[in-house]
């Protein structure tokens, strides 16, 4: 598998979606935590995947042992991540099916495990552009490409979940300039760039936010994500074959080299 350098993070409602032609479970510091990944094809490129939420769906979005699943694909290989999430949609022009790369997020959950850095050193990370550029750019074209409608600019709001917000939330967050809100976006992205790996989102809209619409199921969210999955693959696997050879982004200067020593003694 060490001779792939890019992955998909999948979420609810890809479960069965992928045909994995090999498996492997990758033991992590974190908790004792075992993350399978699987290398499968996308269009017709091979790639790393890792469900989220674990390959049966068992952990919710609080859950989710994040540092694990990082740290697994950077473990095998990986430096270029493609992450799929569904939000809801805050900014009223969006509608349910349509895609979003968003650019920038706020952070609002609450008692994840949200660094890899809680001992020396001590880091801080440049988390102004918590999105790869390249990678958000390719996203974009590719999705262009194959005729769909996307966003290519919002702002990710990500709650703790795993209740949807209220109204009252929702109002607040369209003040504070967002557009989408989701459960799985942070810390996500942030331990990506501590490890300096590129990571950028595709977002699914499943459902207008609290308020806009007269309630929310997570039946309708796993629905939504059935239903794009298909473009949603593809849009993977067009952006994968666009990728670059070789990094011109500026995500790879966060690697710290002492890491993977500290977490491994
Ligand atoms: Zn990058």
């Amino acid at each position: 598998m060490r001779d792939i350098k890019h992955a998909i993070i999948l979420g609810s409602g890809f479960e069965t979606a992928l045909q994995p032609l090999e498996s492997i479970k990758v033991e992590t510091p974190f908790n004792f935590k075992k993350v399978v990944v699987y290398r499968v094809v996308v269009g017709d490129v091979k790639t790393l995947a890792v469900l989220r939420h674990g390959v049966d769906h068992e952990n919710p979005p609080h859950m989710v042992e994040y540092r694990a699943n990082m740290w697994s694909l950077k473990e095998l290989g990986a430096n270029r991540l493609l992450a799929v999430n569904t939000v809801g949609a805050i900014n009223p022009i969006m509608r349910p099916g349509d895609l979003t790369v968003p650019h920038n997020m706020i952070d609002f959950t609450k008692r994840r495990h949200y660094t890899f850095y809680n001992t020396q050193p001590v880091v801080h990370i440049d988390f102004t552009k918590p999105y790869c550029e390249e990678l958000r750019s390719l996203l974009i074209k590719s999705t262009c490409k194959l005729g769909e409608t996307v966003w290519d600019k919002s702002t990710y709001i990500c709650t703790e979940g795993p209740r949807f917000e209220t109204a009252a939330e929702i109002r607040v967050f369209r003040i504070l300039g967002a557009d989408v809100v989701g459960m799985t976006g942070c810390p996500e992205a942030a331990l990506a760039r501590e490890l300096g790996l590129c990571y950028a989102s595709l977002c699914i809209v499943s459902n207008m936010a609290a308020g806009m619409q007269s309630r929310i199921t997570s039946k309708e969210v796993s629905d939504i994500a059935l239903r794009k999955r298909e473009v949603v693959i593809k849009v993977l696997g067009e952006t994968i074959k666009s990728m670059p050879a070789e990094r011109s982004c500026s995500c790879s200067i966060q690697t710290n080299s002492e890491f993977k020593i500290q977490h491994k003694a």
